[in-house]
This record gives structure tokens, sequence and C-alpha cells, in this order.
């Protein structure tokens, strides 16, 4: 009889973790955006963003709220001896946020924490390179992103990038889309879409635009895109992207219907800040 009565208590607690677990996150989350946001914060997102003060009242309010639910929920981990800075953690979570504002809800929800080199980093990639023979090569690198848990930066980067904001190149915005890529257990540039309608689409304007640049980047044709995106359509999605964000005027002129697909998947019109 107790052992009956203590497995429906267990059942019951089960059950109601389960329903209420996402209700109280959202809960714990709105206080969180509604807290004040701290004037040296801002001052301080104004003078690493330089897209910032570009962005609608809006859109500025929303982005304070992501950053607070954000530096709340994710943590930060110095590599090297780096002594990781509020500095750091605001710029880089303001320029993750970014990709946030048009309200999904999700805050990168595999990710755990973000390692920040203080500059370029190396790494021992093993590569096979023919049958039972692997090479090992010691690779530079600036970021990188995990599909379990992790974000890799290096700081240097991330402060060249968020104060060039014109050259296409994020490595913040690059390794954050792989996060919204990755979310669903697989890195092949195909992110959560809100409908499911919406991925016939997707699949054709990025397959085509993605065999566009690959042609371009062999042919060696000027391409308004970095051509690491021709790498595989992980990193088209990622270079996109960062694309979108960074000229998005060129990205319009040049390639209007992945302009318009990444307008409706980011519900933002970068071109109004420029
Ligand atoms: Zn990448």
């Amino acid at each position: 009889m107790v052992e009956t009565i203590i497995i429906f208590l267990i059942i019951g607690l089960i059950v109601t973790g389960i329903l209420i677990s996402p209700v109280l996150t959202k809960r714990r989350r709105n206080r969180l955006k509604q807290r004040p946001f701290p004037l040296l914060w801002d001052s301080t997102i104004e003078n690493n963003l330089s897209i910032y003060p570009r962005l609608s009242p809006i859109e500025r309010r929303r982005l304070q709220g992501h950053v607070q639910v954000f530096l709340a929920e994710k943590q930060f981990i110095g590599c090297q001896g780096l002594q990781v800075t509020e500095e750091m953690k605001l710029t880089i979570a303001a320029v993750a946020c970014l990709l946030l504002l048009n309200e999904r809800g999700e805050y990168f929800p595999k990710l755990r924490s973000i390692l920040i080199y203080p500059s370029t980093y190396f790494v021992h990639e093993t590569i096979a390179t023919g049958n039972y023979v692997v090479e090992e090569r010691r690779v530079a690198r600036l970021g990188e992103s995990w599909v379990n848990d992790q974000v890799v930066v290096s700081w240097e980067q991330v402060q060249q990038d968020t104060r060039n904001w014109r050259d296409g190149h994020n490595v913040v915005l690059h390794e954050f889309a792989h996060q919204l890529d990755q979310e669903d257990g697989k890195a092949e540039g195909v992110p959560i879409l809100p409908r499911k309608s919406d991925y016939h689409n997707w699949s054709q304007v990025m397959t085509k635009e993605y065999q566009q640049l690959c042609h371009h980047v062999q042919q060696g044709i000027k391409t308004v895109m970095d051509s690491y995106g021709a790498t595989n359509p992980a990193e088209f999605f990622a270079v996109a992207t960062e694309t979108f964000f960074e000229k998005p005027h060129q990205l319009l002129n040049h390639h209007p219907a992945l302009y318009e697909l990444l307008q409706r998947y980011y519900q933002l019109d970068p071109v109004q800040w420029a």
C-alpha cells in the first residue's frame, strides 16, 4: 500500500514537473527581461557593437531582455589564463542575441558554455588521408560550435568583428548560426523552421544559392558571400547569416531570394539599420 502511494507520488511529481517546467522557465525569463538594464551595460554594448545604436527602440529593448536571459543561463569560461570580463560577456551575448530578436522563445537550448581564448587558438585534428592512413595536423581556429554544448571564440576576433560591421565576417554570428542549425542535433544548414511547409522553400532557395556560390568560387568570380560558404551547406547557412547582418544591401541586391528567406526566418530587416 505504502509502495503504491509512493509510486503515485513519484509519477505525479514527474508529470507536474514536465507540465510546469516550460511555464516556470518562461516566467523566470520574463522576470529577467523586465529587470532594469544597467546603464553601464548599455554603454558597453554601444561601444563594442557599432550596429546597436541603429536598432529601433523596440528592437533595442528586446535585445536587452535577451541579453539578461543569456547572461543568467550561459556560462563563460576563459581559456589559456584569460580572465573573463563583463565587457566580453556583454559583447558576445549582444551579438548572439541579435539572432533571437524574432522572439522564437528559445535561447540556444543545447548550449551550456562559451569558451573564450585570448586570440587565435590551435587544435589537433586527425584526418583520414587514405585507407588506414591518418594524419594529425595542428590547425589554427578563430571559433567553433559543438553540437553538444559549447561555442568557442577568440576574443581578439570578436572585438575585430564587432567593431567592423561591414565586411561580412563575424565569428559570433557565424558560430551561433551553427547553434541554431544544430538545435535538431544535425549540422546540415537547416535550422528548425516554424512550419512543416517552410522546409520545401528553404531547401529550394538554399540549394540553388549554395550551388551558385560553389560554381562562382570554382570559376574565381567575385562573390558577395565569403568563399568559405562553399565548404558545405552548414557553412553556407552560417556565412549567409554573417552576410545578411553585415552586408544586407549587397545580399538583397545580388541574392534577393536568399535575403527574403533569411528575413522571414530571422523576422528582421537589417537593410533598415544601414
Ligand atoms: Zn563554420
